[in-house]
């Protein structure tokens, strides 16, 4: 079976919308109707009119699409598909921080559970987290679960206090990029400029000549004929798709929770409507506010 060509007919006969996020297999990403970040991606599922909604990434992406559209049916190929970082920041774990610095408000990562969303303030993503906490009126910042992204904020927004809950948190694939690495690419690809992702170690983010998200990334990257990109290698392939001319070169960097779902398991779930994602009303409708407020500060 042509698993590609299935998929595209399903997705047309059941009104359903294919999003996948840029660090999903190259496979996956080519039978997408969007590909993109997590901002990205959140956006057009608020907007899309299909009925159904796949979500190819992480079971947090697809709780919030849910989130923000509990009218639609919306279905993950892999529910197992989970976020060790988004593990890291629990419910308790906000509400002990709140009211452990009464009135300082808490912006969560949109890296974590619907459960843990429903307790904080306003959401963000490593493309606007400067400015999600730059909106903010308290001088006192409550930021998690990733430390090094909090790290990013504090050097743009020095003028807010930024507490990190919990003090070290981070993605294990991203925190484990080493300067020594990108000294080594430097060496090899001399002309190349190093762009990194903000979940990499602060020490990394120095010794790179930008930070972006993915989603900046692929705006940006013809604009300069050679990169070493620093972030999870599925972002290879939209680059090299969107830029044939420009020289991409990766690190080794694999997220295997991103590359579990397979052509396969798309086509099922399509076929049979299942792993319906379903997210408790009351935390559903507390984390929408979260969300939307982050929707609207980066508007
Ligand atoms: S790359 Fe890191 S933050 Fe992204 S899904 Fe994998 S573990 Fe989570």
């Amino acid at each position: 079976m042509n698993y590609a060509e299935e998929i595209r007919k399903l997705a047309a006969e059941k009104d359903a919308l294919i999003l996948v996020h840029n660090y999903e297999p190259a496979e996956i990403q080519d039978v997408a109707d969007i590909c993109g970040d997590s901002l990205e991606l959140a956006r057009k599922a608020k907007e899309a009119s299909a009925s159904t909604l796949v979500i190819c990434g992480v079971y947090f992406m697809a709780e919030t699409a849910k989130i923000l559209s509990p009218e639609k049916t919306v279905l993950i190929p892999r529910p197992d598909a989970g976020c060790p970082l988004a593990d890291q920041l629990t419910p308790e774990m906000v509400r002990a921080a709140k009211s452990a610095h009464p009135g300082a408000p808490f912006v969560v990562y949109v890296n974590s559970s619907a459960a843990t969303k429903a307790e904080c303030d306003i959401t963000c993503t490593s493309a606007n987290a400067a400015d999600v906490v730059r909106s903010l009126e308290s001088d006192t910042v409550l930021f998690g679960p990733d430390a090094n992204l909090a790290s990013w904020v504090r050097e743009q927004v020095p003028e807010k206090t930024v507490i990190t809950v919990p003090e070290n948190g981070g993605c294990p694939i991203h925190h484990k990029v080493t300067v020594d690495e990108i000294e080594r690419l430097r060496r090899e690809f001399p002309n190349a400029t190093v762009i990194c992702h903000p979940e990499c170690a602060p020490e990394v983010q120095k010794a790179s000549d930008m930070i972006g998200s993915t989603g900046y990334m692929i705006r940006n990257c013809g604009e300069k004929q050679e990169w070493i990109i620093v972030t999870e290698s599925g972002i290879l392939h939209p680059l090299k798709k969107r830029y044939p001319e420009t020289a991409f070169h990766g690190i080794e960097a694999v997220c295997d929770n991103m590359k579990l779902i397979t052509l396969k398991d798309l086509y099922e779930t399509l076929a049979e409507g299942k792993n319906e994602v379903v997210v408790e009303k009351e935390t559903a409708d507390r984390a929408r506010k979260a969300i939307e407020r982050m929707i609207e500060a980066s508007a």
